[in-house]
């Protein structure tokens, strides 16, 4: 059990930071938030907050010098800031995880390496475009860094739409287009010497955001559990410690292919604050601030909604009916997709 004082720092103050603090409160662990942004709806659920650029030395050490370990709610935080914070503090999960899955080439690299399939892809070379080949294509065009919810991404056809475009530089990855049947996704979570996942979850995409998650997804049992073998297989071998959650595509040939991973949690595991007997914000605050672990158990099915932009209206203004439950995440500016809030219906 960790002391009185101890305090838990979060990088980020989205609506993950929010349900974390939360989650956090009831474990009666205080938190303290950093954040770039004003408009973090976290910042009033936490014990604390601060609000300054992830660059800005002054302020990274007034927070250390308040809180015991560091999470992150959003994995896009300079690797050089949490390598230089972590000679000081602890951070979980390990900033060299962080680093290698930050880069979607290094991420693949290292996926292939340890036996798992990825999409196929190659680093951008803008001087040898013309010599790709033709069966590589369609494919998408992603920036190596920085990218969600299909922000910096290009779809091009064939080779003569690739050589016309005009890319900045040649921070690029190409995938190639998957024809997918369905896209799922894992959440596990790491304590100390255990491992657990959640039942894979169905999630339906549109314009590359996530609209929908089913929990849990229709596959047959073999993909069910190759799908939560692999997830668990890649937190050993991260030596991972935390929620992370492992996003697949699943072939019609039954191949899953790992799209990506992300080293948080994820917006397909909200679903879990209601259908599961311990939600993926809990389990992380479990795993890093080393508590009790708990086995996560599903007690319902599930579908998850996202309320993006404009659409959070029709989320308000929608009667609400028995077993669902809505949360409004209360950010300031409803901006075009900008994830708002979002609806879980159990059954
Ligand atoms: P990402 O940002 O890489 O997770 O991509 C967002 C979404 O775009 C995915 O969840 C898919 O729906 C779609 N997508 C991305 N890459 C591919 C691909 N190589 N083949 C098919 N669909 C993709």
């Amino acid at each position: 059990m960790p002391s009185k004082n101890f305090v838990l720092g979060i990088f980020g103050g989205g609506q993950l930071g929010k349900l974390l603090a939360i989650a956090a409160k009831r474990l009666k662990i205080k938190t303290y938030i950093y954040t770039n942004s004003i408009d973090s709806p976290a910042i009033y659920y936490a014990d604390d907050f601060i609000i300054g650029s992830y660059l800005d030395k002054k302020k990274l050490n007034l927070f250390i010098k308040k809180i015991s370990i560091i999470t992150f709610e959003f994995e896009n935080i300079p690797f050089s800031i949490l390598k230089n914070l972590e000679k000081n503090i602890p951070i979980f999960p390990k900033p060299e995880i962080l680093k290698t899955l930050q880069n979607r080439i290094s991420e693949k690299v290292f996926l292939n390496n340890i036996g798992v399939k990825t999409t196929e892809f190659k680093k951008l070379e803008r001087n040898k475009l013309k010599s790709l080949d033709n069966n590589f294509f369609p494919i998408l065009a992603k920036t190596i860094n920085l990218g969600y919810d299909g922000k910096g991404q290009t779809f091009f056809k064939n080779k003569s739409e690739i050589i016309k475009y005009k890319f900045p530089n040649d921070q690029y990855i190409l995938e190639k287009i998957v024809n997918l049947t369905k896209e799922i996704s894992v959440v596990i979570v790491a304590y100390k010497n255990k491992i657990f996942a959640y039942e894979p979850i169905e999630n339906l995409h549109s314009e590359q955001i996530l609209r929908q998650s089913i929990s849990p997804a229709r596959i047959n049992r073999n993909i069910n559990e190759e799908a939560k073998t692999i997830a668990i297989r890649i937190a050993k071998r991260l030596n991972y410690r935390g929620v992370m959650c492992v996003e697949y595509f699943l072939k019609k040939n039954g191949d899953l292919l790992v799209n990506e991973i992300a080293p948080r949690v994820h917006n397909s595991g909200h679903l879990t604050l209601e259908s599961y007997n311990v939600s993926q914000f809990e389990s992380h605050i479990r795993s890093v601030c080393n508590l009790q672990s708990i086995q996560p158990k599903k007690i319902m099915n599930a579908i998850m909604k996202n309320a993006l932009g404009k659409n959070i209206y029709k989320f308000i203004e929608r009667k609400s009916y028995n077993k669902e439950f809505f949360y409004d995440y209360g950010k300031m500016h409803v901006k075009e997709k900008r994830k708002l809030g979002h609806l879980t219906k159990v059954f």
